[in-house]
């Protein structure tokens, strides 16, 4: 009786193994990475390059504090070339620590963020500013958080923007016309019907979902109301490390793999989308499409030996 009650147990298992997704397999975008000055002793540029090529990551949105961080990436021409890794540079708004609490009155960061815009970087002009945090969404309105918005639609660059719903709906009533990506789509856990309310209001909004809550569920695996909407929007989300302690870096293939089991929950050409596609249409990227990139993750073609 034992043995046949093992014996039906293992039987499960494997069944319930059968039944998960393979995970995504294709390239992808990292729309949420820092490079911040501590991370650049313990995890030096090879030592994150080789993660990021590890983990089949072809693109990085890079932004830190303080820039500099940002500007070493852009830099590393060779090296992000062999790595296969694309550099889209964002101006961060931090110098240091002190700056999270008080950028969005603060005109020494605008200066600094138009100082930043008009140098550039080696690999070629930010494309972006942010992230940015704002802690109370009163602060959406503040001078400095006006300004920078209306630079961004200005200069078509893109914000990304650790906010709650409330303020995005400020940031927004500023510039209308501004490419947002709200870090976390919310990491205060906006409802899911809130979410799909602001996506329909402004159309060039996306949401990065490193951290949502909710997104998954105990096993790791996509909640169904999410899957819904991923399903249904995935023009609209993009993928995120979220490096923003060193411990993030330590587990950088860890976060990547975890990504890939749950866009494997999704219809293929959503999870593309999502992983890869969407990052690269707004960064005006390569398409990677699925021939391009070999069946193995870790055996993808460099961007050297892409068509
Ligand atoms: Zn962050």
């Amino acid at each position: 009786m034992k043995a046949l009650a093992l014996l039906l147990c293992g039987a499960c298992l494997a069944c319930a193994t059968a039944l998960r997704a393979e995970p995504y397999r294709g390239p992808l975008f990292d729309a949420h990475l820092h490079y911040n000055v501590e991370a650049q002793e313990p995890h030096p540029l090879a030592d994150v390059l080789a993660r990021m090529q590890r983990s089949g990551v072809r693109a990085i949105v890079a932004n830190s504090r303080p820039n500099a961080g940002t500007v070493g990436l852009a830099s590393a021409l060779e090296a992000t070339r062999a790595a296969g890794v694309s550099v889209v540079p964002f101006v961060r708004l931090y110098r240091n620590r002190a700056d999270y609490s008080g950028w969005f009155a603060d005109e020494s960061i605008y200066q600094m963020v138009l100082d930043e815009l008009a140098r550039g970087t080696p690999s070629g002009p930010y494309r972006g500013i942010g992230e940015f945090h704002l802690y109370d969404s009163v602060n959406a309105d503040g001078p400095v958080a006006r300004k920078l918005m209306r630079l961004a639609a200005e200069r078509q660059l893109v914000v990304l923007a650790h906010v709650d719903d409330v303020a995005i709906d400020k940031l927004m009533a500023h510039a209308p016309q501004a490419r947002l990506i709200w870090a976390h789509t919310g990491i205060g856990g906006a409802s899911i019907e809130r979410v799909r309310e602001l996506l329909k209001r402004y159309p060039t909004l996306r949401g990065e979902l490193s951290y949502r809550p909710g997104l998954l569920d105990a096993g790791g695996r996509l909640s169904p109301a999410w899957r819904a909407l991923l399903s249904e929007q995935p023009e609209r989300f993009l993928v995120g490390s979220d490096t923003w302690v060193n411990q993030r870096w330590q587990y950088y293939e860890g976060l990547m793999s975890e990504a890939r089991a749950w866009l494997g929950d999704l219809p293929p050409a959503a999870a593309q989308k999502i992983a890869w596609g969407n990052g690269a249409a707004l960064f005006g990227l390569a398409d990677l499409s699925p021939p391009a990139v070999d069946k193995q993750v870790g055996k993808l073609p460099t961007a050297a030996s892409s068509p």
